[in-house]
């Protein structure tokens, strides 16, 4: 026998992207759809499409339509219908309830500024002060405090031990469900259990392995893609207007973004059409040439 370990596909994957609406999507954000996709279909998974727009305030009149027209003019198709956190709050609400009954979440009205005057980590100030949770932001009482998990590129990732037992927010001051609480609710809900996204969002991967403990429910696998910056520390994103990718030209970013996720780009694949060349990335790509790194310095048109 051939002491070669084998990998075996995870049975049943179902993987997701799940972009704000808070703009086009741009090289960056192409990065995370690509390689959730081809890592999802390389293990015959299912590649669910989310819409977080649950944080109201940042979304950009019709980025969702916009969003959706890029994925499909880059043959990324989804197969299950597209949710939208903001139609779903009264599955949020009722979470929050039975976290609320179980004396698991508390009421704080620390404002952010007090919190970065002691350093960025709320200390439990509000814990026993028993303010009307109806009115005030709400805090998770941390059970099951996270220090260290496993990713599937970065390896070991070690958590700041104060970060790891923070009471985080699920709920905002202005009433908005945290990104943490339903980002985890709706994975769970989806029957997630691989998660492939950019490394901007290692740090809040333990706060979210701590809640889907805390809802009794299994936790997926983490893989954090290294994002595109432009200069050490600066990611591209919508709010530092990163350009929009082509809709109309879509080869040369995909092109792109195979290479950006270590896949062995050759020179032939540029007689391929769209969807051909998904199909090539879907046979070719593998985690294990995904650069271990958390991020990857781009010219600014990765395109060219
Ligand atoms: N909606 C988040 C974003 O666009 C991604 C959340 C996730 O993949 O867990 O940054
Ligand atoms: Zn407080």
């Amino acid at each position: 026998m051939s002491p070669t370990a084998v990998t075996t596909p995870l049975r049943d994957y179902r993987g997701r992207f799940a972009p704000s609406p808070s703009g086009p999507l741009h090289f960056g954000s192409l990065v995370a759809a690509v390689g959730s996709y081809l890592d999802a279909k390389a293990n015959q998974g299912k590649w669910l499409v989310r819409i977080e727009d649950i944080d109201t305030t940042r979304v950009i009149k019709n980025a969702d339509s916009d969003i959706l027209n890029t994925l499909q003019a880059y043959a990324l198709y989804w197969d299950e219908s597209i949710i939208y956190q903001t139609q779903r709050l009264p599955l949020y609400q009722d979470i929050t309830h039975s976290l609320l009954k179980q004396n698991l979440v508390y009421g704080c009205t620390c404002t952010r500024k007090k919190i970065k005057a002691i350093g960025g980590i709320y200390q439990g100030h509000c814990k026993a002060l028993n303010h009307n949770t109806q009115s005030s932001a709400l805090r998770l009482a941390q059970q099951h405090p996270t220090t260290q998990f496993n990713d599937l590129i970065q390896g070991n990732v070690e958590v700041d031990s104060a970060l790891a037992h923070e009471d985080y927010l699920i709920k905002r001051s202005d009433g908005l469900f945290a990104y943490q609480l339903v980002v985890v609710v709706d994975d769970i809900d989806q029957g997630i259990n691989r998660i492939v996204r950019g490394a901007d969002l290692i740090e809040p991967t333990a706060r979210q392995i701590s809640l889907f403990k805390q809802l009794n429910s299994p936790v997926p696998e983490f893989a954090h893609l290294p994002l595109a910056v432009t200069k050490p520390g600066f990611k591209l994103s919508k709010q530092n207007y990163a350009p929009a990718i082509s809709q109309q030209n879509p080869k040369p970013a995909l092109v792109s973004a195979f290479k950006f996720l270590g896949l062995p780009v050759i020179a032939d694949l540029i007689d391929l059409n769209i969807e051909q060349l998904i199909d090539w990335g879907i046979k070719n790509f593998s985690l294990k040439q995904v650069p271990q790194a958390s991020e990857i310095q781009i010219s600014q048109h990765p395109t060219s």
